[in-house]
């Protein structure tokens, strides 16, 4: 049967899992990339095949303007469109909330947008996403949610996270593709650890093939993150997959698979890319410096993507920030990276060393061993004690 989560091998609460998804199944810890409207930045669906990526995500605000809906119950869906093969998740349009505020007005009944690509208003309503994303075809569903900023206190957040609870009633509801397409809750509640609780309680109670921690990554301090991600991880079935939404520095990846997380997204890695940073066993590299100039070794040591077994530093320095090819090149071994880190996770926890692993890749950021306090007391949470 679909949309079953299993876990496979456990340390604490740090898990390696297999999500049965339609298209493939899914190993999780998992790092997906954004492919916003239909394709990657910069990439193609063959060099993401290549790099043996399971999962993309892709952006149903954006995909339900352009091609529309129409074009994509026309072609089959959007794998059709962008000739890939394997998983696809959509998020809910939701997010452009947060994004594109001054444009959205949220009342009970959806979020209204000014359309960015010209023409009248937008109503989206729960119905409305899952219509869309079910003209998608993406394998994992995201139910729209109403979203508030992180930082937001009072009754607004409290209002938020109940609406979103109405909301996901309603998104299950009208899903129309329920044997091929499944729908993930987004827990909500801001930072506030008794609303976080309700709205866990209230979703787990829907049993959701998936959920995924909302509202986070939006400028809060890393101790408020860390301890929302732990307290929401804690609370959620174990035999379902737990998706940490738009996080997607290394560290950051690394600190929730040890609180139990499976799932993470983030367009960092080709934002970065675009600016000619490349994310490296060795930290993170600015291509653009002059001492890359000389420099004939290869990006990364440890990586062996097609950028890395291909191309050297200096000839990455040319090309950074100022060619498209830098853009794809780094793109391609930044995706690499991400899903290069995320399965290490996965091994290191089936050959029983996650803990050694986790305190490795933390020393190779910090040579100095001054670790970030929040990395320690979020590790520390789980008996991982970083090297001193
Ligand atoms: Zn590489």
């Amino acid at each position: 049967m679909s949309f079953t989560f299993s876990v496979g091998a456990e340390h604490t609460m740090a898990r390696s899992g297999v999500f049965d998804l339609p298209h493939c199944p899914l190993r999780t810890p998992v790092f997906m990339p954004v492919a916003t409207q239909g394709a990657m930045k910069g990439v193609t669906s063959a060099q993401l095949e290549e790099l043996d990526c399971e999962i993309i995500l892709g952006n149903t605000y954006h995909l339900g303007l352009k091609p529309g809906e129409e074009t994509l119950r026309a072609v089959g869906g959007v794998h059709e469109l962008q000739s890939w093969k394997r998983n696809i998740l959509t998020d809910s349009g939701g997010f452009q909330m947060v994004s594109l505020l001054k444009l959205a007005t949220i009342t009970e009944e959806g979020v209204v947008f000014q359309s960015t690509h010209g023409g009248g208003d937008l109503l989206l309503k729960p119905e409305d996403s899952i219509r869309i994303q079910n003209a998608i075809g993406g394998d994992i569903m995201m139910q729209l949610d109403d979203v508030v900023h992180v930082l937001t206190t009072g009754p607004r957040v409290e209002e938020a996270m109940y609406r979103s609870i109405r909301w996901l009633d309603r998104c299950l509801k009208a899903n129309q593709r329920p044997k091929e397409q499944c729908i993930f809750g987004i827990i909500q509640g801001a930072l506030d650890p008794k609303l976080r609780d309700i709205c866990l309680a209230e979703m787990i109670a829907r049993d959701c093939k998936g959920y995924a921690i909302g509202g986070l990554s939006g400028g809060e301090a890393k101790d408020d993150f860390w301890k929302i991600v732990a307290l929401c991880a804690k609370t959620l079935p174990k035999n379902k997959p737990r998706y940490c939404m738009g996080v997607g520095y290394p560290v950051d990846i690394v600190v929730c698979i040890a609180l139990g997380v499976d799932m993470f997204d983030c367009v960092y890695a080709c934002r970065t890319a675009r600016f000619g940073s490349a994310l490296t066993s060795v930290g993170k590299l600015q291509l653009s410096k002059r001492n890359f100039a000389n420099d004939s070794g290869a990006l990364d040591p440890d990586c062996s993507c097609p950028t890395c077994k291909q191309f050297t530093r200096a000839y990455l320095h040319v090309v950074a920030t100022k060619e498209t090819i830098g853009a794809t090149l780094l793109s391609v071994h930044n995706i690499a990276y991400l899903l290069n880190l995320t399965r290490k996770c996965r091994k290191a926890i089936e050959e029983n060393r996650f803990p050694e692993m986790v305190q490795n890749f933390m020393l190779s950021y910090h040579p100095d061993k001054k670790y970030p306090q929040w990395v320690e007391d979020a590790l520390a949470t789980v008996n991982i004690t970083l090297i001193k």
